[in-house]
């Protein structure tokens, strides 16, 4: 997918060339020409990056930047007149990521854009997740968010089917889960094929992973179904 750069910029000359630039670069660009949609554009979400100016109709970039950093900390690269030491300063100091002087070099403005993405790529990672979404069992590893599955370094690449069964038994780890409980929270109430297709998925699943990494990881109980423990 590519990265959406949102580009708040009132003269058209510098906006289209600048957009021109940035989709040769391959990122997608939205623009706004004044303060105010631009602030509504940014506060979408949509965007990664912003191109900011500062001397705009409506609200001022700076303005915009103010009110932005109350709900996003999206990187923003303020687009400065030369000289005007005061709004870079300003800027800078209202969170801005960084500015560049008009007119500028694209050359170095992709640069710019750059750096402030991977920055930004950085903080993210390193912030703790919002929600747990990490379900293990030794040395397993299912990410329900990235809909992953890991053992140890080795993924392990399952069918929607497949992922879905192991995150139920994860879910319900030490828990023995019977082939009715399984069928309804896989294949839900209104399944109508095979009753078997528990056992069989199971055996989908220890093929992938028990006989792979030699490691019993789905247990049989006898005469009831099957149980994920540590
Ligand atoms: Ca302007």
């Amino acid at each position: 997918m590519a990265i959406k750069i949102l580009l708040v910029e009132d003269e058209e000359k510098i906006a289209r060339f600048t957009e021109l630039e940035l989709v040769h670069e391959g990122y997608e660009v939205g623009k706004a020409a004044d303060g105010r949609s631009g602030l509504e554009m940014a506060e979408s979400g949509k965007y990664d990056l912003c191109l900011l100016d500062i001397m705009l109709p409506g609200l001022s970039g700076l303005e915009v930047l103010r009110r932005l950093r109350k709900t996003s900390q999206m990187p923003v690269i303020m687009l400065t007149a030369r000289d005007a030491v005061m709004d870079k300063v300003s800027g800078l100091d209202m969170g801005a990521d960084d500015y560049i002087t008009k007119p500028f070099a694209i050359e170095e403005l992709l640069a710019r854009i750059r750096v402030a993405l991977k920055k930004s790529a950085l903080t993210e990672s390193a912030a703790p997740r919002k929600e747990e979404t990490l379900l293990t069992c030794g040395r397993l590893c299912l990410d329900t968010a990235r809909h992953t599955v890991f053992y140890g370094e080795t993924a392990v690449d399952l069918t929607k089917r497949e992922f879905l069964l192991l995150q139920t038994l994860l879910e319900n780890k030490s828990i023995v889960m019977s082939r009715d409980t399984l069928l309804e929270r896989v294949w839900g109430y209104d399944y109508m094929g095979e009753t078997n297709v528990v056992d069989v998925y199971v055996y989908y699943l220890r093929n992938k992973i028990d006989d792979v990494f030699g490691e019993k990881i789905i247990h049989t109980v006898r005469g009831i179904g099957y149980v994920i423990k540590d």
